[in-house]
């Protein structure tokens, strides 16, 4: 043996002791020799030395042999113990090896003491190995139950034999419930017999395989899991067991899901925006094209009036089909931008549909097609609170819609009231739209037809304006239509009547009442030349006198030397701009009317002004009837317009 084995002898007797060594000599036993004569000395040696092997006498005069296997069990139970004795009986003897003593030799047969100590030590160290497996599998087997993973251990037949705990909380099964089944217990039905046929092949060929499963809980929840089963050879290579290890990624699938998806709306929105843009180029250069073309071809001096009078309405016609472009656009950044707001008023639906009527009913004419509005209400009882501007807007774009897609037949629009809720339709004969776009058409940029041969203009905005505002206003938009066989839009609206009575009386009572007052002051604040000749122009009817202020600080400066009775403030201005311009001009000259007039035209833009003290606002383009009857209102004047001439300083 070529270990050197420290042996703690405990022996009061020194000749015995050196005896003993001799005996270990002289077998080349290599030893480490510790002596101990008394039971302090022996625990001392024992606390303090890494011992192999105890040899003891059993008989000592203040101690005992006994006592010494004892405390020995206790506390180092994997060292062996011998008992060397001249006196030990066999009833002893049998009872110290009962008690745990490794072996006894007799100091008569001391020729025993080798082989014993080398079985007593080869005994100890199997036991040592023993005991270390032991730890080892303890704590393989506290490390799977204990791992975070799901760990499961089936038969070859794919029956579960083990389950760790991981396994059991996320699947809400028990031990006693999973023991004896298939994994299958777990399936959600997704994965298709190919696959699981293609995972057999892979384990039974003895190869790992790796991959997810979407599975079932107890409770019926759903979870994803990734996955890595393996075989377990024996010692011949033959399977025996197979092994699975999975990690519960639901989380991560489920952010990974929600990524893959919001790529794909961006993905989407990025590809209808190009479509937008793309139409959008093309509805605002073919007007353009027609504004720019004609505007210079009237300078030509050799047109007959016919001409000029042609060229002029196409000018004119462009420049509308171009600003309501723009105001589809300005609408729809100011819904997304969440600013849209409701402005109710009282509305009479019959005069509403019977002015869309008149206004239609030039184009319908112009394609052939009969264009009728039907009213359900006396027209006393049609009066209801709602933004009529917006209701304008919404039976508007789809009286129009109706006639571009119709090319003969019809177009009614109307409305019936059912359980206090008011529904409007607007029906064509024109093309239809088929089923998969019904909601489609109603998303931002779309159309039925998007490719470069589109046969009809538009930009794709009207149907999803048209939808948020009826949102807006409390109701439901939605189509009813086949291809080739027309159309019906209908919509919903709350059904708020106001009775006649208070209808008449608040007109009455917010009727302007006009003098006739002539020779008034009039501040246009305009750092545009060309915005201020238009505006010039258009009043030149009117007996006004007209100062002109470049920027806002001239136009405080004019009001403040001059008597002026109105003012039209332009707002994005240089020096000082026309919020600011108002708000001191008020300070001074409480209660002079000043109508904002500007390119700015949102209802933000327009609020803004008001709460700078403005009376009125109008945006450009500016119409001239609109801005008339404006300046008639707040000036509270009754001009004759064809009597007067424009008298402009500058
Ligand atoms: P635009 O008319 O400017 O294209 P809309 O948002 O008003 O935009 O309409 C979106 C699409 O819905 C139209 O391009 C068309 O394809 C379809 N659509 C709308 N109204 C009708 C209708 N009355 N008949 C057939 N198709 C229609």
């Amino acid at each position: 043996m070529e270990k050197v084995i420290r042996i703690l002898h405990l022996e009061d007797n020194d000749s015995d002791s050196k005896l003993v060594q001799a005996k270990l000599k002289k077998a080349d036993v290599k030893f480490d020799y510790f002596f101990a004569d008394n039971e302090a000395d022996y625990i001392n040696t024992l606390n303090n030395k890494e011992i192999d092997l105890i040899l003891s006498d059993y008989h000592l005069p203040d101690y005992s042999g006994s006592d010494a296997l004892l405390f020995a069990k206790n506390n180092f139970p994997q060292i062996p113990f011998v008992f060397i004795s001249g006196t030990m009986g066999e009833d002893v003897a049998i009872e110290s090896l009962l008690n745990g003593a490794t072996d006894y030799v007799l100091k008569n047969k001391i020729e025993r003491l080798v082989p014993a100590v080398y079985r007593a030590f080869n005994e100890a160290d199997v036991k040592k190995a023993q005991v270390k497996a032991e730890k080892e599998l303890h704590k393989l087997s506290l490390a799977v139950e204990q791992s975070p993973n799901s760990v499961i251990i089936t038969n070859m037949e794919g029956i579960i034999e083990y389950a760790n705990q991981a396994t059991l909380r996320l699947t809400g099964y028990s031990s006693h419930e999973l023991i004896g089944k298939n994994p299958r217990i777990f399936s959600s039905g997704e994965k298709s017999e190919y696959e699981y046929k293609a995972l057999w092949k892979t384990i039974g060929s003895g190869k790992e395989w790796k991959g997810e499963f979407h599975n079932r809980k107890k409770n019926g929840e759903l979870y994803w899991e990734s996955a890595t089963i393996s075989p377990i050879f024996d010692d011949i290579g033959n399977t025996i067991h197979y092994l699975a290890i999975k990690q519960d990624v639901t989380d991560s699938k489920l952010l990974n899901l929600e990524l893959i998806a919001a790529k794909e709306k961006a993905e989407e929105s990025d590809h209808l925006k190009t479509a937008f843009l793309h139409n959008i180029t093309h509805e605002i250069r073919t007007p353009m094209n027609a504004i720019v073309g004609f505007s210079s071809l009237l300078k030509d001096p050799d047109l007959t009036q016919d001409q000029y009078d042609h060229f002029s309405d196409l000018i004119i016609q462009s420049s509308d089909q171009l600003l309501s472009i723009i105001t589809d656009i300005v609408s729809i950044a100011t819904i997304e931008a969440g600013q849209e707001k409701i402005a109710k008023n009282n509305c009479n639906i019959n005069a509403l549909g019977a002015l869309i009527n008149r206004q239609c009913s030039f184009k319908a004419k112009d394609k052939n097609i009969d264009l009728s509005f039907s009213s359900h209400l006396a027209d006393d009882d049609a009066n209801i609170i709602t933004d009529e501007t917006k209701l304008t807007q919404i039976l508007n774009n789809l009286v129009y819609n109706g006639i571009k897609f119709t090319s003969r037949g019809h177009i009614k629009f109307g409305y019936t009231l059912n359980n206090k809720q008011l529904e409007f339709f607007v029906e064509d004969t024109g093309i239809g739209i088929p089923t998969e776009m019904h909601e489609e058409i109603f998303k931002r940029f779309r159309q039925v037809e998007s490719t470069n041969t589109r046969k009809y203009g538009g930009s794709g905005l009207g149907l999803s304006i048209s939808r948020a505002y009826v949102e807006l206003l409390g109701g439901k938009l939605w189509v009813e239509s086949a291809l080739g066989k027309g159309s019906v839009f209908r919509f919903t609206l709350p059904f708020r009547q106001v009775s006649a009575d208070v209808s008449q009386t608040k007109i009455t009572a917010s009727a302007p009442v006009f003098r006739n007052v002539n020779h008034k002051i009039l501040l246009v604040a305009e750092d545009e030349d060309s915005n201020f000749v238009l505006l010039t122009y258009l009043l030149s009817g009117l007996n006004l006198t007209i100062l002109r202020a470049n920027n806002g600080a001239e136009a405080v400066e004019i009001c403040h030397s001059n008597d002026i009775d109105l003012v039209l403030m332009d707002i994005k201005m240089p020096v000082m701009d026309g919020y600011e311009a108002t708000k001191q001009i008020l300070r001074f000259k409480t209660g002079l009317s000043v109508i904002a007039q500007t390119a700015y035209s949102t209802e933000a833009d327009r609020n803004k002004a008001i709460a700078c003290g403005c009376c009125d606002f109008i945006s450009k383009p500016i119409k001239k009837d609109l801005l008339i009857s404006l300046i008639f209102k707040h000036l509270k004047v009754n001009l004759p317009i064809n009597n007067f001439n424009g008298n402009i300083s500058t």
